[in-house]
Protein backbone atom coordinates (compact mmCIF):
# COMPACT_ATOMS: atom_id res chain seq x y z
CA UNK A 1 0.00 0.00 0.00
CA UNK A 2 1.46 3.26 -0.62
CA UNK A 3 1.96 6.58 1.85
CA UNK A 4 -0.95 8.37 0.06
CA UNK A 5 -3.38 5.25 0.73
CA UNK A 6 -1.98 4.66 4.16
CA UNK A 7 -2.57 8.58 5.12
CA UNK A 8 -5.94 8.26 3.60
CA UNK A 9 -7.06 5.35 6.22
CA UNK A 10 -5.49 7.11 8.90
CA UNK A 11 -7.38 10.03 8.07
CA UNK A 12 -10.82 7.75 7.76
CA UNK A 13 -9.75 5.99 11.28
CA UNK A 14 -8.78 8.92 13.21
CA UNK A 15 -9.80 12.17 11.58
CA UNK A 16 -8.16 15.14 9.62
CA UNK A 17 -3.99 15.33 10.99
CA UNK A 18 -2.06 18.72 11.24
CA UNK A 19 0.39 19.86 8.45
CA UNK A 20 2.86 19.01 11.20
CA UNK A 21 1.74 15.22 11.09
CA UNK A 22 1.86 15.18 7.49
CA UNK A 23 4.82 16.72 6.87
CA UNK A 24 6.19 14.55 9.22
CA UNK A 25 5.39 11.35 7.78
CA UNK A 26 6.12 12.06 4.71
CA UNK A 27 9.66 13.39 5.32
CA UNK A 28 10.15 10.23 8.25
CA UNK A 29 7.91 7.46 8.01
CA UNK A 30 10.12 4.33 8.33
CA UNK A 31 8.91 2.71 5.23
CA UNK A 32 7.95 5.05 2.92
CA UNK A 33 9.32 8.43 3.97
CA UNK A 34 11.21 10.89 2.06
CA UNK A 35 14.39 10.48 3.83
CA UNK A 36 14.30 7.62 5.12
CA UNK A 37 13.79 5.86 1.69
CA UNK A 38 15.47 7.99 -1.08
CA UNK A 39 18.27 10.53 -0.05
CA UNK A 40 17.35 12.66 -3.32
CA UNK A 41 19.91 14.88 -2.26
CA UNK A 42 21.35 16.29 -5.61
CA UNK A 43 18.65 15.55 -7.54
CA UNK A 44 15.55 16.89 -6.16
CA UNK A 45 17.11 20.02 -4.89
CA UNK A 46 21.01 21.02 -4.48
CA UNK A 47 22.45 22.24 -0.92
CA UNK A 48 25.36 24.62 -0.34
CA UNK A 49 27.88 22.04 0.37
CA UNK A 50 26.74 20.40 -2.76
CA UNK A 51 26.96 23.28 -4.99
CA UNK A 52 30.80 24.27 -4.08
CA UNK A 53 33.45 22.92 -1.55
CA UNK A 54 34.28 25.96 -0.36
CA UNK A 55 30.83 26.28 1.91
CA UNK A 56 31.77 23.32 3.88
CA UNK A 57 35.68 24.26 4.30
CA UNK A 58 34.82 27.98 5.09
CA UNK A 59 32.51 26.07 8.09
CA UNK A 60 35.48 24.01 9.11
CA UNK A 61 37.99 26.96 9.57
CA UNK A 62 34.86 28.64 11.70
CA UNK A 63 34.90 25.91 14.03
CA UNK A 64 38.77 26.15 14.38
CA UNK A 65 38.60 30.20 15.22
CA UNK A 66 35.82 29.05 17.71
CA UNK A 67 37.73 26.34 19.19
CA UNK A 68 40.41 28.98 19.23
CA UNK A 69 38.38 31.58 20.82
CA UNK A 70 36.98 28.86 23.75
CA UNK A 71 40.07 28.79 24.46
CA UNK A 72 41.71 25.57 22.78
CA UNK A 73 40.11 22.78 25.05
CA UNK A 74 42.09 19.23 24.42
CA UNK A 75 38.66 17.58 23.83
CA UNK A 76 35.47 19.22 21.58
CA UNK A 77 32.61 17.71 20.05
CA UNK A 78 32.22 18.63 16.44
CA UNK A 79 27.96 18.06 15.75
CA UNK A 80 26.38 17.75 12.62
CA UNK A 81 22.96 17.94 12.49
CA UNK A 82 20.96 16.56 9.53
CA UNK A 83 24.33 15.98 7.37
CA UNK A 84 22.98 14.79 4.17
CA UNK A 85 25.82 12.72 2.03
CA UNK A 86 28.71 13.98 4.92
CA UNK A 87 29.85 16.47 1.61
CA UNK A 88 30.06 19.23 4.53
CA UNK A 89 31.64 18.05 7.14
CA UNK A 90 34.17 16.16 4.44
CA UNK A 91 35.23 19.43 3.23
CA UNK A 92 35.18 20.84 6.65
CA UNK A 93 37.70 18.02 7.78
CA UNK A 94 39.68 18.43 4.52
CA UNK A 95 39.97 22.02 5.57
CA UNK A 96 41.16 21.61 9.30
CA UNK A 97 43.79 18.93 8.36
CA UNK A 98 46.69 18.88 10.52
CA UNK A 99 45.78 21.96 12.23
CA UNK A 100 45.74 21.40 16.01
CA UNK A 101 41.95 20.99 16.59
CA UNK A 102 41.90 18.31 14.44
CA UNK A 103 43.77 16.54 17.10
CA UNK A 104 41.52 18.00 19.80
CA UNK A 105 37.73 17.23 18.11
CA UNK A 106 35.60 14.03 17.33
CA UNK A 107 33.39 13.90 14.95
CA UNK A 108 29.73 13.33 15.93
CA UNK A 109 26.17 13.29 13.63
CA UNK A 110 22.79 13.61 14.09
CA UNK A 111 20.88 11.81 11.22
CA UNK A 112 17.11 10.39 10.71
CA UNK A 113 17.40 8.57 8.10
CA UNK A 114 19.05 5.20 8.26
CA UNK A 115 20.50 5.27 4.41
CA UNK A 116 22.05 8.82 4.80
CA UNK A 117 23.91 7.35 8.33
CA UNK A 118 25.19 4.43 5.95
CA UNK A 119 26.44 7.22 3.59
CA UNK A 120 27.79 9.48 6.03
CA UNK A 121 29.55 6.59 8.06
CA UNK A 122 30.78 5.68 4.61
CA UNK A 123 32.86 9.46 3.54
CA UNK A 124 34.21 9.91 6.88
CA UNK A 125 35.06 7.14 8.17
CA UNK A 126 38.62 8.35 8.46
CA UNK A 127 37.39 10.12 11.36
CA UNK A 128 35.30 7.40 12.92
CA UNK A 129 32.08 9.00 13.11
CA UNK A 130 29.65 8.33 16.13
CA UNK A 131 25.90 8.94 15.45
CA UNK A 132 23.49 9.76 18.39
CA UNK A 133 19.64 10.25 18.22
CA UNK A 134 19.55 13.67 18.89
CA UNK A 135 21.09 16.83 20.35
CA UNK A 136 20.57 15.79 24.19
CA UNK A 137 22.73 12.46 23.72
CA UNK A 138 25.67 14.27 22.96
CA UNK A 139 27.99 13.81 25.78
CA UNK A 140 28.32 16.89 27.83
CA UNK A 141 31.64 19.35 27.23
CA UNK A 142 32.47 21.85 24.69
CA UNK A 143 30.81 21.58 21.28
CA UNK A 144 30.44 23.25 18.09
CA UNK A 145 27.38 22.36 16.42
CA UNK A 146 26.79 23.04 12.51
CA UNK A 147 23.32 22.77 10.70
CA UNK A 148 22.56 23.25 7.31
CA UNK A 149 19.46 23.26 5.74
CA UNK A 150 18.03 21.11 8.69
CA UNK A 151 15.70 23.26 10.07
CA UNK A 152 13.71 23.85 7.53
CA UNK A 153 12.77 20.03 7.43
CA UNK A 154 11.34 20.44 11.15
CA UNK A 155 7.47 20.22 10.51
CA UNK A 156 5.35 23.53 10.48
CA UNK A 157 2.28 23.59 12.33
CA UNK A 158 -0.28 26.41 9.84
CA UNK A 159 -2.72 28.51 11.07
CA UNK A 160 -5.25 30.28 9.29
CA UNK A 161 -7.44 33.32 10.38
CA UNK A 162 -11.13 33.14 10.59
CA UNK A 163 -12.94 36.36 11.05
CA UNK A 164 -11.09 37.33 14.76
CA UNK A 165 -9.43 33.86 15.31
CA UNK A 166 -7.12 31.21 14.32
CA UNK A 167 -7.60 27.92 13.40
CA UNK A 168 -5.24 25.09 12.52
CA UNK A 169 -5.10 23.73 9.14
CA UNK A 170 -5.12 20.38 8.97
CA UNK A 171 -4.87 17.74 6.11
CA UNK A 172 -8.41 15.60 5.33
CA UNK A 173 -9.80 13.99 2.61
CA UNK A 174 -11.72 15.95 -0.32
CA UNK A 175 -15.29 15.16 -1.81
CA UNK A 176 -13.15 13.53 -4.82
CA UNK A 177 -11.68 10.87 -2.39
CA UNK A 178 -8.44 12.97 -2.33
CA UNK A 179 -6.05 14.59 0.45
CA UNK A 180 -7.59 18.10 0.70
CA UNK A 181 -6.65 20.99 3.22
CA UNK A 182 -9.40 21.41 5.07
CA UNK A 183 -9.73 23.91 8.41
CA UNK A 184 -9.99 22.75 12.36
CA UNK A 185 -13.07 23.85 13.91
CA UNK A 186 -11.38 25.38 17.15
CA UNK A 187 -10.11 28.14 17.90
CA UNK A 188 -6.28 28.65 18.63
CA UNK A 189 -4.36 31.23 20.52
CA UNK A 190 -1.64 32.44 18.49
CA UNK A 191 -0.06 33.39 22.03
CA UNK A 192 0.16 29.99 23.48
CA UNK A 193 2.39 29.35 20.30
CA UNK A 194 4.96 31.80 21.12
CA UNK A 195 4.50 33.76 17.99
CA UNK A 196 2.55 36.54 16.91
CA UNK A 197 0.96 36.85 13.50
CA UNK A 198 2.82 39.61 11.23
CA UNK A 199 -0.37 42.10 11.22
CA UNK A 200 -3.57 42.50 10.89
CA UNK A 201 -3.79 41.61 6.98
CA UNK A 202 -2.08 38.08 8.01
CA UNK A 203 -4.15 35.63 6.55
CA UNK A 204 -2.02 32.42 7.37
CA UNK A 205 1.13 31.80 9.50
CA UNK A 206 3.23 29.01 10.36
CA UNK A 207 4.62 27.49 13.27
CA UNK A 208 7.59 25.11 13.89
CA UNK A 209 7.25 23.31 16.85
CA UNK A 210 10.82 21.52 16.76
CA UNK A 211 12.58 24.95 17.49
CA UNK A 212 11.04 25.03 21.39
CA UNK A 213 12.45 21.58 21.64
CA UNK A 214 15.56 22.24 19.99
CA UNK A 215 16.25 25.60 22.05
CA UNK A 216 15.43 24.02 25.03
CA UNK A 217 17.91 21.13 24.55
CA UNK A 218 20.66 24.10 23.78
CA UNK A 219 19.94 25.87 26.77
CA UNK A 220 19.71 22.58 29.44
CA UNK A 221 23.81 21.90 28.10
CA UNK A 222 24.01 26.18 28.83
CA UNK A 223 22.35 25.33 32.36
CA UNK A 224 24.56 22.04 33.29
CA UNK A 225 27.85 24.52 32.15
CA UNK A 226 28.83 23.18 28.94
CA UNK A 227 30.55 25.76 26.55
CA UNK A 228 29.33 25.91 23.05
CA UNK A 229 28.57 27.14 19.38
CA UNK A 230 25.15 26.11 17.53
CA UNK A 231 25.25 27.11 14.14
CA UNK A 232 22.30 27.02 11.61
CA UNK A 233 22.13 28.04 8.46
CA UNK A 234 19.17 28.02 5.86
CA UNK A 235 16.50 29.85 4.15
CA UNK A 236 13.67 31.92 5.93
CA UNK A 237 12.77 35.92 6.64
CA UNK A 238 14.90 37.72 9.24
CA UNK A 239 11.96 39.29 10.77
CA UNK A 240 8.79 38.26 10.12
CA UNK A 241 6.74 35.09 10.53
CA UNK A 242 6.30 32.96 7.46
CA UNK A 243 2.56 32.55 6.29
CA UNK A 244 2.24 29.58 3.88
CA UNK A 245 5.59 28.28 2.66
CA UNK A 246 4.92 24.69 2.41
CA UNK A 247 6.20 23.44 -0.50
CA UNK A 248 7.49 20.27 -1.92
CA UNK A 249 10.57 19.47 -4.37
CA UNK A 250 11.34 16.44 -6.88
CA UNK A 251 13.53 16.46 -9.16
CA UNK A 252 14.51 20.22 -9.33
CA UNK A 253 10.73 21.31 -9.62
CA UNK A 254 8.20 22.68 -7.53
CA UNK A 255 5.48 19.50 -7.02
CA UNK A 256 1.97 20.28 -4.69
CA UNK A 257 2.72 18.84 -1.25
CA UNK A 258 0.34 16.44 -1.87
CA UNK A 259 1.47 15.08 -5.38
CA UNK A 260 2.92 11.15 -4.06
CA UNK A 261 3.29 11.76 -0.83
CA UNK A 262 7.39 10.64 0.21
CA UNK A 263 8.54 11.00 -2.85
CA UNK A 264 9.48 14.29 -2.76
CA UNK A 265 10.96 16.85 -0.15
CA UNK A 266 8.71 18.93 2.17
CA UNK A 267 10.23 22.21 3.25
CA UNK A 268 9.14 25.36 5.29
CA UNK A 269 10.80 28.52 5.64
CA UNK A 270 12.76 29.16 8.82
CA UNK A 271 11.24 32.44 11.62
CA UNK A 272 14.45 33.21 12.33
CA UNK A 273 12.74 36.05 14.81
CA UNK A 274 11.21 33.30 16.66
CA UNK A 275 14.03 31.39 16.72
CA UNK A 276 16.13 34.05 18.11
CA UNK A 277 13.51 35.12 20.69
CA UNK A 278 13.18 31.78 22.27
CA UNK A 279 16.52 31.10 22.56
CA UNK A 280 17.60 34.72 24.51
CA UNK A 281 14.46 34.07 26.29
CA UNK A 282 16.33 30.37 27.26
CA UNK A 283 19.33 32.57 28.47
CA UNK A 284 21.53 31.91 25.28
CA UNK A 285 23.80 34.64 23.49
CA UNK A 286 22.09 34.70 20.45
CA UNK A 287 24.13 35.94 17.27
CA UNK A 288 22.94 37.30 13.67
CA UNK A 289 20.74 36.12 11.75
CA UNK A 290 22.95 37.62 9.01
CA UNK A 291 22.66 36.85 5.12
CA UNK A 292 24.65 33.75 4.22
CA UNK A 293 26.59 35.96 1.66
CA UNK A 294 27.46 38.14 4.59
CA UNK A 295 28.78 35.61 6.38
CA UNK A 296 30.86 33.47 3.87
CA UNK A 297 32.14 37.11 2.63
CA UNK A 298 33.58 37.85 5.92
CA UNK A 299 35.04 34.53 6.55
CA UNK A 300 37.09 34.84 3.21
CA UNK A 301 34.99 33.26 0.73
CA UNK A 302 37.31 35.64 -2.29
CA UNK A 303 40.45 34.70 -0.45
CA UNK A 304 39.49 30.57 -0.82
CA UNK A 305 38.48 30.57 -3.79
CA UNK A 306 41.40 32.49 -5.30
CA UNK A 307 43.86 30.32 -3.79
CA UNK A 308 41.53 27.52 -5.44
CA UNK A 309 41.80 28.66 -8.50
CA UNK A 310 45.40 29.06 -8.65
CA UNK A 311 45.37 25.61 -7.51
CA UNK A 312 43.17 23.96 -10.28
CA UNK A 313 43.24 26.79 -13.21
CA UNK A 314 41.57 23.80 -15.47
CA UNK A 315 38.47 23.89 -12.81
CA UNK A 316 38.70 27.64 -12.53
CA UNK A 317 35.19 28.28 -14.10
CA UNK A 318 33.20 25.65 -12.21
CA UNK A 319 34.94 26.80 -8.93
CA UNK A 320 33.88 30.42 -9.69
CA UNK A 321 30.19 29.17 -10.38
CA UNK A 322 29.94 27.54 -7.27
CA UNK A 323 31.45 30.15 -5.11
CA UNK A 324 29.36 33.18 -6.67
CA UNK A 325 26.15 31.19 -6.47
CA UNK A 326 26.80 30.66 -2.50
CA UNK A 327 26.83 34.72 -2.33
CA UNK A 328 25.05 36.25 -4.92
CA UNK A 329 21.83 38.20 -3.49
CA UNK A 330 20.02 36.67 -6.62
CA UNK A 331 20.84 33.22 -5.77
CA UNK A 332 21.91 32.05 -2.42
CA UNK A 333 23.68 34.73 -1.07
CA UNK A 334 20.51 36.74 1.01
CA UNK A 335 17.70 34.40 0.72
CA UNK A 336 20.11 32.31 3.28
CA UNK A 337 20.67 33.26 7.29
CA UNK A 338 22.93 31.96 9.78
CA UNK A 339 22.51 32.24 13.00
CA UNK A 340 24.61 31.14 16.20
CA UNK A 341 23.21 30.00 19.13
CA UNK A 342 26.21 29.97 22.40
CA UNK A 343 26.37 29.28 25.75
CA UNK A 344 26.97 32.32 27.82
CA UNK A 345 30.58 34.15 28.36
CA UNK A 346 31.50 33.95 25.13
CA UNK A 347 32.46 37.01 22.50
CA UNK A 348 30.76 37.12 19.52
CA UNK A 349 31.56 34.61 16.90
CA UNK A 350 33.51 35.29 13.90
CA UNK A 351 31.57 36.31 10.98
CA UNK A 352 28.15 37.16 12.26
N1 LIG B 1 22.96 19.35 5.49
C1 LIG B 1 22.87 18.63 4.24
C2 LIG B 1 21.51 17.96 4.03
C3 LIG B 1 20.30 18.83 4.11
S1 LIG B 1 18.82 17.89 3.88
C4 LIG B 1 23.25 19.53 3.10
O1 LIG B 1 23.35 20.73 3.32
O2 LIG B 1 23.44 19.04 1.99
C5 LIG B 1 18.23 17.65 5.52
C6 LIG B 1 18.99 16.62 6.33
O3 LIG B 1 18.44 16.62 7.64
C7 LIG B 1 18.92 15.21 5.83
O4 LIG B 1 20.14 14.59 6.10
C8 LIG B 1 17.78 14.63 6.68
O5 LIG B 1 17.76 13.24 6.72
C9 LIG B 1 18.08 15.27 8.00
N2 LIG B 1 16.97 15.39 8.94
C10 LIG B 1 15.76 15.94 8.70
N3 LIG B 1 15.02 15.95 9.82
C11 LIG B 1 15.78 15.41 10.80
C12 LIG B 1 15.59 15.15 12.19
N4 LIG B 1 14.45 15.44 12.79
N5 LIG B 1 16.61 14.59 12.89
C13 LIG B 1 17.79 14.30 12.28
N6 LIG B 1 18.02 14.51 10.97
C14 LIG B 1 17.05 15.05 10.25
Amino acid sequence: MSLKDRLIRQIRMNGPMPVSAYMQTCLHDPRDGYYATRPGLGQDFITAPETSQIFGELLGLWATHEWQTMGRPSAISLVELGGGRGTLMADALRAIDGLPFETAMHVTLIEASPLLQELQASTLRKWSPVFKAGLEHVPTGYTIFLANEFLDCLPARQFVRDGENWRERVVGIGSDEALSFGIDASDVDPATLGTQPNSIRTHTFEVQPGLNGLVAALAARAEAGDCFRALFIDYGPRAHAPSDTLRAYRLGKQVHPFADPGTADLTVDVDFGRLARLAEKAGLHVSGPVTQGGFLGALGLQERLDRLIAAHPDRAEDLFKGASKLVDPAEMGERFKVICLSSPGLPAPVGL
